[in-house]
């Protein structure tokens, strides 16, 4: 059976659209005002299929929010030097305001170095130390798409978070890190737990906000989740089997049917039906944390061009 559940959905894919019609009344007023269109370029080395898709993705978006928008695709033997003067030549160009390098770089090639080679005003990833620096210092700056996505749907939902144990799990520098920097922001008390976290369960029950940035299927099961928390769940993974959408879905026709049809469904690193009878509120997967990842992309970007005349906001 599917479970019935009275937590309440944080709707990732509305909030994303709702930021990207912001974002596209920005660069209009850009344009009128200051004769500028913002410009993001993307710049994607290999063939990697997955980078293909967002690079792809990311193209399409901020051309359809009125930016300039341009995907540089070098193929994968391209050298380190190579895609640094790529990178320089764009730091150069004043019609780029947003640079992004579709990681995972080929092997060989030292992704920090050319992290550390985009000018920071155009490090629209967030990416580089001088960003991550200023977010650790409480200064303004370009602050990381995923985690900043996430405090902004749990602050349009009004998500109570002053006061308020957050419990992050993961601690990458593209995730976890700084999510758990932007939660100490917004007054919560932040614990970062690892995979060397001892009762990693315990600590995770105690959370009224559950943050799981984990890499792992439908690992949060229940006895991680306080009932009446609040869950977020930026895990992507596809579900290729009928039997393990079974266990994690229940008998959800459109799970199945996406199995059968399409070959998968997406599942998280929450398991779903546990999250749904424990959770008050919760993101889900897909629509919840990834559309806002594009979107705060392309709001850095309008950022980092009205910085570029002077009409930050
Ligand atoms: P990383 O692999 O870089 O980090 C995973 C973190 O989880 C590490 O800190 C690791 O600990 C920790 N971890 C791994 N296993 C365990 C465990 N058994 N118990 C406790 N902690 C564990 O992943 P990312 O941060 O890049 O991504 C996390 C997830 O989010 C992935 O599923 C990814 O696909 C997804 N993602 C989704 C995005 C979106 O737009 N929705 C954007 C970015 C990522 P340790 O440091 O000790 O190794």
């Amino acid at each position: 059976m599917q479970t019935e559940s009275s937590a309440r959905k944080l709707d990732g894919k509305a909030t994303a659209k709702a930021i990207h019609q912001e974002v596209a009344k920005g660069c209009a007023e850009l344009q009128e005002n200051h004769g500028v269109r913002p410009g993001l370029t993307v710049v994607l080395v290999g063939e990697d299929p997955a980078s293909q898709i967002y690079v792809r993705n990311k193209e399409k978006s901020a051309t359809e929010v009125g930016m300039k928008s341009e995907a540089l695709r070098l193929p994968a033997d391209t050298s380190e030097a190579e895609i640094l003067d790529t990178v320089r030549r764009l730091n150069d160009d004043p019609s780029v305001h947003g640079i992004l390098v579709q990681l995972p770089l080929p092997e060989g090639v030292d992704s920090q170095k050319v992290i550390e080679t985009i000018a920071p005003e155009k490090d629209v990833d967030g990416f580089h130390p001088y960003n991550t620096g200023r977010l650790l210092t409480g200064l303004p700056g370009l602050v990381s798409c995923t985690p900043f996505g996430i405090i902004e749907l749990l602050k349009r939902y009004e998500v109570p978070m002053s006061g308020k144990h957050a419990v992050v799990i993961g601690r990458s520098n593209i995730v976890g890190k700084p999510l758990a920097v932007l939660l100490l922001r917004e007054n919560c008390t932040v614990t970062i737990c690892h995979s060397r976290t001892q009762d990693l369960p315990g600590i995770a029950s105690s959370a009224d906000i559950l943050l799981a940035a984990i890499g792992r299927p439908a690992m949060i099961t229940r006895e991680y989740i306080k009932p009446g928390a609040v869950v977020v769940d930026v895990g992507i993974h596809r579900v290729e089997d009928e039997a393990t959408c079974r266990e994690l879905f229940g008998d959800n026709e459109r799970r199945l049917r996406a199995v059968q049809k399409r070959g998968a469904t997406l599942v998280g690193d929450v398991h779903p039906q546990h999250m749904l009878e424990r959770a008050s509120a919760y993101t889900p997967v897909p629509g919840g944390v990834g559309p806002l990842t594009i979107a705060l992309l392309l709001q850095n970007t309008l950022q980092a061009a009205r910085e570029s005349v002077g009409a930050a906001s």
